[in-house]
């Protein structure tokens, strides 16, 4: 991919020896093993539960989900009588793990118990049905075996063995199961206002987002791509006015040529795009070592070749989202009559907002590059939302949890903090959280990852006992470093 273009431009007289590695990061990990098969059996059971969510409607499916929610307290009985589990509405549950110090900040892990739909007429393309949750070839199959049922019955594992074990954090432990995460996720919006409404503000929340990917295509190596960052959402709508009239005698620029000339405006006048504020530079900076030769050079010094890195991310389109807010014109309207002149003209233009950029700045910079032109608003709705705040991948939080990641890891495997471009529940936690991360070690292939929402999602039975492994290090390592 983009990288690797690199390799072709023009720095070959330099030499590739000396680059730095990046952080070490001290792998942790408990003693204890998992039974891939036992957590696999679970998930097979869970798989089939059809949790379908409707955006129209939080009751749909709700045998489905009231099925699942049964079945979760039979199979993981002491995490359902200890831990105080709470219904906040709509099948959003909220396990409370109260901690021995009221002082700690607590922690919040993750996950949802809803899927997708299957697409009608691809049930036929699915090597095993989507809903029977087949154990095959050394996989679980089905719909929600990697979002996120997957993640969900590993971490359920993780905390019914420590109850067996008799751990007693100091750290409040809060684990939020939505019901809803893939029409929207008003559950943990119900779940992060409950800590809000208790004046709790949460050291980290855990969630989905990333994983292991088995051939980066940066570096055709592995790479735990642990999610540090997403970026925010918001859609405008730009106006142009002009008067109407007969279209034999029109203005200079009607409301349409206007409108143009405003989209045109907007795109001209390009957000920042750089290295700074984000992860990106340190996820260079992790991926290095694995890079060949000139690459792997330049992404370890990509203080001195920055602008050359830039150039070359701006080339390709998945690289350039993670560098800036981006802009994109998505729907346009306006005329009624091929003689008539239109009145009005409006184009909805939805950005991906960089961290660095916010709602109200985003907005101010969009009105600034059309201000020479005349009968133009520019508003946005009221679901714009900045991006969360990027969460720490240098300090405590980001060591513990790439630290646990790290202990299920093959040894070499980079520890990269990454910009997550889709949205998750985690979110949610952005005011009551200090750090989100999205992360679980299942292991993927990038075409597993296209399986997700996909046909023939599956997840590796030995990768379930990973799983749990790193949920139980995160939960011994966090409970007890109540600061
Ligand atoms: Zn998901």
């Amino acid at each position: 991919m983009y990288i690797r273009a690199l390799l072709a431009s023009g720095i070959l007289a330099l030499s590739a020896c000396g680059a730095p590695t990046a952080d070490d990061i001290r792998p942790l990990r408990q003693n204890i093993v998992f039974d891939a098969n036992e957590v696999a059996q679970d998930l097979s059971q869970a798989i089939q539960y059809r949790t379908i969510s409707s955006a129209f409607d939080p009751r749909a499916s709700w045998e489905e989900f009231e099925g699942f929610r049964a079945f979760l307290a039979r199979r993981f009985p002491r995490m359902h009588a200890a831990l105080d589990p709470q219904d906040l509405g709509d099948g959003q549950l909220l396990f409370t793990w109260a901690g021995s110090n009221e002082d700690a900040q607590p922690i919040v892990l993750l996950a949802h118990q809803d899927v997708v739909p299957i697409e009608p007429g691809t049930e036929d393309q699915w090597s095993y049905p989507p809903f029977d949750g087949t154990i095959a070839d050394g996989f679980v199959w089905g719909r929600g075996t990697l979002d996120m049922k997957g993640h969900l019955i590993a971490l359920l594992h993780a905390v019914e063995r420590h109850l067996e074990n008799g751990t007693q954090p100091e750290r409040t432990i809060y684990i939020s199961l939505g019901p809803d995460e893939e029409v929207g996720g008003a559950g943990a919006r119900r779940a992060a206002q409950y800590l809000a409404d208790r004046g709790q503000q949460a050291w980290f929340a855990l969630d989905e987002g990333g994983l292991t990917v088995l051939d980066s295509p940066m570096t055709n190596a592995p790479a735990a791509m642990i999610g540090v960052a997403e970026k925010g959402y918001m859609t405008v709508t730009v106006t142009a006015r002009a008067r109407g009239g007969h279209s034999s005698t029109p203005p200079r620029a009607t409301a349409i040529s206007l409108l143009a000339q405003a989209i045109n405006a907007i795109e001209q006048d390009p957000f920042e795009h750089s290295l700074n504020d984000g992860p990106t530079r340190a996820m260079l900076q992790a991926m290095a070592p694995e890079m060949e030769g000139i690459a792997g050079f330049a992404a370890a010094n990509n203080g001195i070749f920055g602008p050359m890195i830039r150039g070359q991310l701006m080339e390709e389109d998945a690289a350039r989202a993670l560098i800036g807010t981006t802009i994109a014109p998505t729907i346009i309207e306006g005329g009624v009559k091929d003689n008539v002149l239109p009145q009005e003209a409006t184009a909805h233009i939805n950005l991906r907002l960089h961290p660095r950029d916010t709602v109200e700045s985003a907005l101010a910079h969009l009105r600034a590059s059309v201000r020479h032109l005349d009968g133009i608003t520019i508003e946005t709705d009221q679901w714009a939302s900045n991006a969360p705040p990027v969460a720490d991948f240098e300090g405590p939080a980001w060591q513990l949890i790439a630290g646990a990641a790290s202990g299920q890891a093959e040894p070499g495997t980079p520890m990269v903090p990454f910009m997550v471009t889709g949205a998750t529940d985690v979110r949610a936690f952005a005011d009551t959280a200090d750090n989100l991360y999205r992360y679980s070690p299942a292991r993927a292939v990038m075409a597993d990852v296209a399986r997700i929402h996909g046909d023939d999602e599956r997840i590796a039975v030995e990768d379930l006992a990973r799983m749990s492994g790193f949920f139980y290090t995160v939960i011994a390592e966090a409970s007890a470093a109540g600061e």
